[in-house]
């Protein structure tokens, strides 16, 4: 690690040496200089772990107890790389597909659900199967099948090789097609004859931009069926809320977060949209110092999969630039919690 020059204080040396090793050691003492200075923190609240991350993590470390080992996980079990690290190091193993799971052991399936066709090539081998899918999200994968039962043509709006798209998108396939936006819309075929439609959401969206696909999709097919914007989650709606107020108030967002999260690109965006330049970084390390000259009040928030320390460690990496207040704009007090599957039950 480059030595610290003496101004930067000892519980901040890991952040400015991952500058200096970006920028340059001179840089990076130019930008942390210009960073210097008194600030306050805007928490959003709430941010950080929802129920269905709480409850999936819960299942993996309970799996590592009680099961043995190694205990496998099917795809990121939430999507955060220090989540993943954590697991990984008290013996996790992640696997992207059930081929690599050997007979007899133990697999748990991630919080973003999984397709049918993969609960039945595991129920067809010998494996112990731990399902850590929100329950948020198996209400979608139930209202699908609903809507399938009754034939109905269904338009899944979600994202594009998204795991819970992905999963949600199995349960229909023959009748299900992911819409994106607006424009992807004007472009679907028109209906059969006597066919009717419904919609069902990722639990993720920007609850602003969803609202906007389903406009257009009651336009095109006046009568379509759906769960208004219900199928986005409350811990979404309540991040993109509690991140809009600080935007407001904010020079600068932090969003914590890993890049493959949907949920915590998303709060990006949504601060964004509300006029507030807004970066995701993965923890303190990441945030870049140039970002922070002449801010004076930063937004900081987390996505659902980002655990609380790491919201923490950004306060405190940012008290090594100056004194830093403390406040907190809550919009919402969330006290859901879910039950563990009946295997960890007992
Ligand atoms: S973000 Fe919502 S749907 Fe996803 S795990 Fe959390 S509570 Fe469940």
């Amino acid at each position: 690690m480059a030595d610290s020059p003496a101004e930067v204080p000892p519980h901040a040396a890991k952040w400015f040496a991952a500058q200096a090793r970006r920028d340059g050691r001179d840089a990076a003492l130019a930008a942390w200089r210009a960073a210097r200075g008194p600030r306050t923190v805007l928490l959003a609240g709430p941010r950080s772990f929802c129920a269905g991350v709480e409850r999936a993590v819960e299942i993996v470390e309970q799996a590592l107890d009680r099961f043995p080992h190694p205990v496998y996980v099917r795809k990121q079990i939430v999507h955060n790389r220090h989540v993943i690290e954590e697991l990984a190091a008290k013996g996790a193993v992640f696997v992207d597909d059930l081929d690599a799971v050997p007979a007899g052991a133990t697999v748990v399936f991630s919080a973003h659900g999984v397709a049918p066709a993969v609960r039945r090539e595991a129920a067809g081998r010998d494996l112990t199967v731990l399902d850590a899918t929100c329950p948020l999200v198996t209400k979608v994968h139930s209202e699908v099948r609903r809507y399938a039962r009754r034939n109905h043509r269904i338009f899944l709006v979600g994202h594009a090789g998204h795991e819970e798209s992905e999963g949600t998108l199995g349960e229909a396939s023959d009748r299900t097609t992911l819409v994106e936006s607006v424009a992807d819309v004007a472009g679907l075929p028109p209906l059969a004859a006597g066919e009717s439609a419904a919609y069902a959401l990722q639990t993720t969206l920007a609850v602003d931009e969803a609202a906007d696909v389903v406009a257009a999709l009651r336009a095109r097919f006046p009568g379509i069926e759906g769960p208004g914007s219900d199928d986005i989650c409350y811990a979404t709606t309540n991040r993109q809320e509690s991140v809009r107020a600080v935007a407001a108030e904010s020079g600068l967002v932090l969003v914590v977060g890993s890049g493959n999260s949907s949920n915590s690109v998303r709060l990006v965006e949504v601060a964004r949209r509300a006029g507030t330049p807004a970066l995701l970084v993965e923890d303190a390390e990441e945030i870049p110092l140039t970002a922070l000259a002449g801010i004076r009040t930063v937004g900081l928030t987390a996505g659902a999969s980002a655990a609380p320390g790491l919201v923490d460690g950004v306060v405190a990496a940012l008290r090594g630039l100056g004194p830093v207040d403390v406040a907190e704009r809550r919009v919402a007090v969330e006290t859901v919690t879910f039950a563990l599957p009946k295997e960890l039950s007992r």
